[in-house]
């Protein structure tokens, strides 16, 4: 449902092999191909990590020259744009379509209609009943291709995104007795696919957002069926064997909607019975979790699906009944057990249940998050169906997030240890010898501070802030969210305040803490947050005694584009979830590989990071995901020992309401019941002494430039299993069971 695809035209030029050619040619007309990028619009069709990672299998699917292709929706406005005014987050329409979008091409002759609503009529034709939608509203869905270009390999696939358009045929009908009506109609149609939900790992239980999922889902299996029997033939011999030729993998629960949808497809449009069709849709269908947050688990009520799609709610049923009846094969007597694995239950359906009793694959993102499924969220899915449950861990395509992004250490790379790692990058490895190398150290270093002085000059572009580009740059970007801890970040920038207000001669390396991200528009909690980082750049920055040892900066609008100007120039990486909450993480990979040195909790894919770069080169905190997750099954922690116990704890914790930050008693509010009502849900007081201890670490290894040096190159050099080019090649072989598919042989550049 989401690809955060970001900027294309520097990619593309990357890919084709012609981005030296054109900023070359360019130049000869006195234009900049770096300012000409700009001019393009952001893709912020995605709220942050799920997107990202959608987008980037779609470059390493192609770059490996896999016929593996996108479905999505073309949202009129993607993610909204965000604006920081008095240190408020504002939010913006994202009109990013406004002056036309050059990669896409509609293709209004494959549109096909999705119904919703209506009844259902049942017959029995011969011996068989058939269902017969009737009343319905039906959709036109419209597509928009984007090609999706490899690197150097000649493969192009496609991106396929869904507009919803009023039939015109409807439109006429309908206008003939009320042209009024009629128009109001159209818009409500073409409402469907007007914007994107901002909720990043948390349920927006809107009707219009389960009509977004259907409506998608329905539309691309419609395409993907149509151009099959157009291909292997419309016989029912052929279309039997349609898990041989086709995978569909569901990116969370979002298009979950794809196995019922499948299933109508087979029985009332081709005439197969219920065993086949099932056969074939749990064949064809794999699913990715990636949450296992409860707040984000998706659950409609059933009256309200019934109402919207009465013959998928049909199917549902049918499949909650057979599935349940094996549960009671299985399990006689334990209801309990049934009720908790059931589809339908509580009058809600449950979205991730579906996926794991419709698919044949369920896979988690992290090895971590893979265990954590198994043995606690749906251990009860695992024992009845162990042969489904695997792990893929996350990748980021190294070729936008470090080829593309950071030109200038790619080419130091390339330097060092030749090309090959564009296309291979366990070949990154062949770097390590370089870690203690002065001169590639050195080169390594001064291409860092041009980054950093990139970087200065957008920022005080947009916020007046002057970035010290000799300061350590310690950076906590992604969406903000009470478990991914921007405030324990923030408590500990208040304990240094006043550490060194305490005494300005303290022994710190200066520092630069840069911060940014957007909250979801009703998430008070993460609005606080920003407004509470903004007031901390506002004392800090102006303060006399410390605004030359430590600084504070909220980049607003964080995006893809911004992604790629930031993080080449980052020192410190923060990734400092409470361990069990982060699923896997992106943005830590894509650090790593640009020689930012992490500082973590063992949470997510940081725990993959760390096997592969070693504990010399990563500095790790906090609780284990073990004793968190005890915590929270037998209890035994009180915020109160914390709050009591460390004097710095009550002084920061306190400070957020006394007046010290020179707001409103009441402004941070929610972040101090955060800590102190809910008993420090999120482990932020207990894990503060020891983040304070690692922050400590990194000034200290921070002073010693060799030791640095040498753990940056070793990130750099140990970042190649977070590739994508890993991830889908495992994808591919596992679950899909695709090959390359070879259009040219051979490679260009
Ligand atoms: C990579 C990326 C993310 C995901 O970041 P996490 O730190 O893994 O949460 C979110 N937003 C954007 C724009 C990204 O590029």
């Amino acid at each position: 449902m989401e690809f955060l695809l970001g900027r294309l035209l520097s990619n593309n030029l990357l890919n084709l092999g012609l981005k030296d050619i054109c900023e070359e040619g360019l130049k000869d007309f006195g234009i900049d191909l770096g300012e000409l990028e700009t001019v393009e619009p952001d893709a912020g069709l995605g709220n942050g990590g799920l997107g990202r990672l959608a987008a980037c299998f779609l470059d390493s699917l192609a770059s490996l020259q896999m016929p593996g292709h996108g479905c999505g929706i073309r949202y009129r406005h993607g993610l909204f744009e965000q604006k920081i005014v008095n240190g408020y987050q504002v939010e913006l329409p994202d009109n990013w379509l406004q002056d036309g979008y050059v990669w896409e091409v509609r293709k209004p002759e494959r549109a096909v209609i999705v119904k919703f609503g209506g009844n259902i009529r049942m017959e029995i034709k011969g011996k068989n009943p058939v269902f017969i939608h009737e009343n319905y509203e039906p959709v036109r869905a419209v597509p928009y291709d984007l090609p999706v270009v490899g690197y150097n390999c000649g493969t192009v696939n496609t991106l396929r995104l869904w507009s919803a358009e009023a039939d015109d045929f409807d439109f006429s009908s309908f206008s003939k007795g009320d042209y009024l009506k009629a128009v109001e109609h159209k818009y409500n149609v073409e409402n469907t696919t007007q914007v994107l939900y901002p909720e990043d790992s948390h349920l927006e239980g809107k009707i219009l957002r389960l009509k977004q999922q259907y409506f998608f889902v329905s539309a691309g299996l419609l395409s993907i069926v149509r151009r099959y029997k157009k291909t292997f033939g419309t016989t029912m011999e052929a279309l039997k064997k349609f898990h041989e030729r086709i995978a569909i993998h569901i990116n969370d629960t979002h298009p979950a909607l794809a196995i019922p949808e499948l299933m109508r497809i087979l029985m009332d449009e081709e005439g197969f019975g219920w065993e086949e069709a099932w056969d074939v849709t749990v064949k064809t269908i794999s699913y990715t979790n990636h949450t296992i947050l409860p707040e984000a688990l998706e659950k409609w009520p059933m009256d309200l699906f019934k109402g919207l799609l009465p013959r998928i709610y049909m199917i549902v049923e049918e499949i909650n009944e057979r599935f349940c009846k094996k549960l009671w094969e299985q399990y006689p007597g334990q209801w309990e057990r049934i009720r908790h694995m059931a589809i339908l239950s509580d009058n809600y359906v449950h979205m991730a249940h579906l996926s794991v009793v419709g698919s044949h694959s369920v896979n988690g993102v992290a090895k971590i998050h893979s265990e954590i499924l198994k043995k606690e969220v749906m251990s009860n899915f695992n024992q009845f169906y162990p042969h489904k449950f695997n792990n893929k861990t996350n990748g980021v395509t190294h070729r936008r997030w470090l080829a593309n992004c950071n030109p200038s250490l790619s080419a130091l790379i390339t330097e060092a240890i030749g090309p090959s790692w564009l296309t291979h990058p366990e070949d990154l490895t062949a770097l390590e010898p370089y870690a203690n190398d002065s001169s590639f150290q050195e080169k390594a270093a001064k291409i860092k501070r041009r980054n950093k002085e990139a970087l200065a000059n957008h920022i005080s572009d947009y916020t007046g802030v002057n970035l010290d580009v000799d300061s350590l740059l310690d950076v906590h970007v992604k969406r903000i969210h009470a478990y991914k801890r921007q405030v324990l970040n923030a408590l500990q920038i208040m304990d240094m305040y006043n550490r060194i207000r305490d005494n300005p001669n303290l022994d710190i390396v200066p520092r630069t803490f840069l911060f940014a991200g957007k909250a979801a528009p009703g998430y008070h909690l993460a609005k606080q947050t920003i407004k509470l980082v903004n007031t901390l750049a506002d004392i800090i920055n102006n303060d006399p005694i410390v605004k030359d040892r430590i600084k504070v900066v909220f980049v607003p609008n964080y995006s893809v584009s911004l992604a790629e100007l930031i993080i080449p120039a980052t020192n410190v990486s923060e990734q400092i979830s409470t361990a069990s909450k982060e699923a896997s993480g992106t943005g830590n990979m894509k650090f790593m590989m640009n020689g930012a040195v992490t500082i973590c909790t063992m949470d997510g894919a940081n725990v993959e990071m760390y096997e592969e770069v070693g504990e010399e080169n990563i500095i790790t905190f906090g609780l284990s995901a073990e004793q968190v997750i005890r915590y929270y099954t037998f209890g035994g922690y009180n915020v109160m020992d914390e709050y009591h116990g460390d004097q710095r704890i009550k002084t920061v914790v306190d400070q957020l309401v006394n007046g010290f930050l020179g707001t409103g008693y009441n402004e941070f509010s929610d972040i101090h019941h955060l800590l102190m009502g809910t008993n420090d849900e999120y482990f932020i007081l207990k894990d503060f002494s020891s983040y304070v201890d690692a922050q400590n670490r990194i000034n200290d290894f921070y002073k010693d430039q060799t030791i640095w040096r040498s753990m940056a190159v070793n990130n750099i050099a140990f970042s190649s299993r977070f590739s994508t080019d890993r991830t889908i090649s495992e994808y591919a072989i596992d679950i899909w069971k695709i090959k390359p598919l070879v259009v040219r042989s051979g490679r260009r550049f």
